[in-house]
């Protein structure tokens, strides 16, 4: 059978894996090696190399070695700004590009290199062609970065069978699924160039993220850039001020390698041999003074981390694991400040490394089939609501909730004597019902009464496999219908990115109708109020009054008509300016009659 690759493609190191005799395996190289750094080296003479080899020629070509690339992926110019030895370049708001090799790079293109890699090495290992994958993502990554990652795949021949967020991915790896009936659990991740924070909540081979914080920018990277910091000053003591991109890229290898060792020992040497011409650099660095330097950089994970459980609405003492994921939390002074934040310690029964890759493999085995009684969540891939007064649609499950998920609101009667409601469920992005996908309608008959006197519950709920049942129910009688639509989540990808291009290009005029469709409602109800007071009123009011009056109601009408909000909103602002006299004659005259 035509075997799903598993693939953590991280901002640092990637890894593979796939599904073997029921077991989930990590794939080494031909070095044996399981890690492949995530960095692409481009040279006119020796071609494209990828991963180790690359990594070599880092500290030689930097200017021609690409790393840390998913920090640009699916990313404008101007929208990240971290400092790179490779050029990225474009006009402000294209997308992102990095130079090298003489030739400019989309990082899907660079990441792609990376692919072609891990899929040469499966093949080699399984000896049949890899066609098939799961890829991993952040979970907060937003739909440009999760189609860059996808065209990723698809540039180094695979075909991307499921994005899937990393937490979930760690947590499958952990067993979690079996911790029994209802756990919660968080997912601290701490990599080379990002961090994530996501908690999770697990109900029988249900996983649900509750909530995800994080920060693109955050990660070992700043920490060997404060290192480097640190030994630049001390060359700079010893009187060594050599500069330039060679020196920093060999600073930056240092600051890895000590780092590194200092997450098992107390002191390292600092040891760079021919730094500056034939002169040398050497300093002891220890653990006490790196956590001095490191804990001020990763101060902010403590802020995502609190935010996170405010979200999911939980306290520490609620979750039922912390575990820990990303090559960072191998370093003492994160394990010290997980616990404090969660006053727990943490669960470090996986590989830090690995366990995101392992989780892509179960994902990879859950679809070939190859693991059962796992049920892996989705997310909505667009909004899915119903229409409202006005032709409006009024979202009750945004787009990429994970499934699956219950939500519903309440509405009430626009009409006095109105027996029925009809339900017209709609798919999209768009702000007017027309412009959205009709996934079906029904009608619910309820008990007549005023206007707004009706509570008519409508409840969506996507289950598992992808499947929405509405149910809309009369709460005062609790006449209800449920009806199932056809799956929410089936939707083609080239659907869902030209609803999104769609509501990308029709936003302002889409807002500008929803405003003037809501004001339009509202205008129409003060012209009916405002002429039912002037009936009423009748000589109470003087002429003058009067007139202005219906000037102002002439006013609105042609407003209503002109179709612009702006307008619209100002000749109602006028109209109530005009009729507060009148307003507090009714009042008075109420009280009298009182
Ligand atoms: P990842 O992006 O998950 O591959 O994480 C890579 C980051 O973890 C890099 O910043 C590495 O320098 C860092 N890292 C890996 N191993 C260790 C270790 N033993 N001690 C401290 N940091 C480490």
């Amino acid at each position: 059978m035509d075997p799903i690759v598993g693939i953590d493609l991280g901002t640092t190191n990637s890894l593979v894996g796939c599904m073997e005799a029921g077991f989930a395996v990590l794939i080494a190289d031909a070095q044996g090696e399981r890690l492949t750094p995530s960095v692409v080296h481009f040279s006119a003479g020796e071609g494209v190399l990828v991963g180790r080899e690359a990594e070599r020629k880092r500290a030689v070509d930097p200017g021609s070695t690409v790393c840390s690339v998913k920090r640009f992926m699916g990313r404008r110019v101007g929208e990240e700004s971290v400092e790179t030895p490779y050029p990225v370049v474009g006009g402000m708001g294209e997308w992102a590009r990095v130079e090298a090799g003489g030739r400019r790079w989309l990082p899907e293109e660079v990441s792609a290199e990376v692919l072609k890699k891990l899929k040469r090495d499966a093949e080699s290992a399984l000896g049949v062609e890899v066609r098939r994958a799961v890829i991993t993502v952040p979970a907060y990554f937003n739909d440009a970065q999760r189609q860059a990652t996808r065209r990723a795949g698809e540039l180094a021949g695979l075909q991307v069978e499921r994005i899937l967020n990393e937490p979930t991915a760690a947590a499958l790896a952990y067993g979690l699924d079996k911790l029994g009936e209802r756990s919660r659990v968080a997912v601290f991740d701490l990599g080379g160039g990002t961090f994530d924070i996501s908690i999770l909540e697990l109900n029988r081979g249900v996983f649900e993220v509750l909530s995800t914080h994080g920060n693109t920018r955050l990660g070992g990277d700043d920490v060997d850039r404060a290192i480097a910091g640190w030994i630049r000053d001390r060359m700079r003591e010893a009187g060594i001020l050599e500069a330039g991109i060679w020196v920093e890229a060999r600073l930056r290898g240092e600051a890895v390698r000590v780092k590194h060792r200092l997450s098992e020992e107390e002191q390292v040497r600092v040891d760079l041999p021919f730094i500056a011409g034939d002169r040398s650099f050497s300093a002891e660095l220890t653990r006490q003074v790196l956590e001095g330097l490191a804990a001020p950089v990763l101060e902010p994970v403590r802020g995502h981390c609190l935010r996170a459980l405010r979200d999911a609405k939980l306290e520490a003492s609620d979750l039922n694991e912390v575990i820990l994921v990303g090559g960072m939390t191998r370093m003492p002074l994160v394990r010290q400040m997980v616990e404090q934040i969660f006053g727990r310690e943490p669960n470090r029964s996986q590989n830090p490394d690995e366990a995101v890759a392992l989780g892509a493999v179960l994902q990879a085995g859950v679809l070939s089939g190859a693991v059962q009684n796992v049920v892996l969540l989705d997310v909505t891939p667009l909004s899915l609501g119903i229409e409202t007064f006005g032709g409006v649609m009024n979202v009750i499950i945004p787009r990429n909730s994970t499934i699956p998920i219950k939500a519903g609101e309440m509405f009430t009667n626009a009409v006095p004597g109105q027996s029925q409601v009809r339900i017209h469920v709609l798919q999209g992005e768009r702000e007017m019902a027309r412009d959205n996908w009709s996934l079906g309608t029904f009608d619910l008959e309820f008990e007549a009464s005023g206007k707004a006197q009706a509570r008519i519950g409508v409840q969506f709920e996507i289950d598992a496999d992808g499947i929405l049942q509405v149910l809309a129910r009369d709460t005062k009688t609790g006449v209800e219908r449920r009806v199932e639509m056809a799956s929410a989540v089936d939707v083609s990808d080239a659907a869902v990115e030209k609803m999104l291009e769609e509501s990308l290009e029709h936003a302002f005029e889409d807002v500008q109708e929803r405003v003037f469709t809501e004001a339009s409602l509202k205008a129409r109800e003060l012209l009916k109020a405002v002429g039912t007071a002037l009936a009423r009123l009748g000589d109470a009011l003087e002429g003058e009054e009067r007139a202005g009056i219906e000037e102002g109601i002439r006013a609105l009408e042609e407003a209503l008509s002109g179709g612009a909000p702006g307008p619209l909103k100002k000749a109602m602002a006028e109209l109530d300016r005009r009729t507060e006299h009148m307003a507090a004659l009714l009042l008075e005259m109420a009280a009298r009659k009182g």
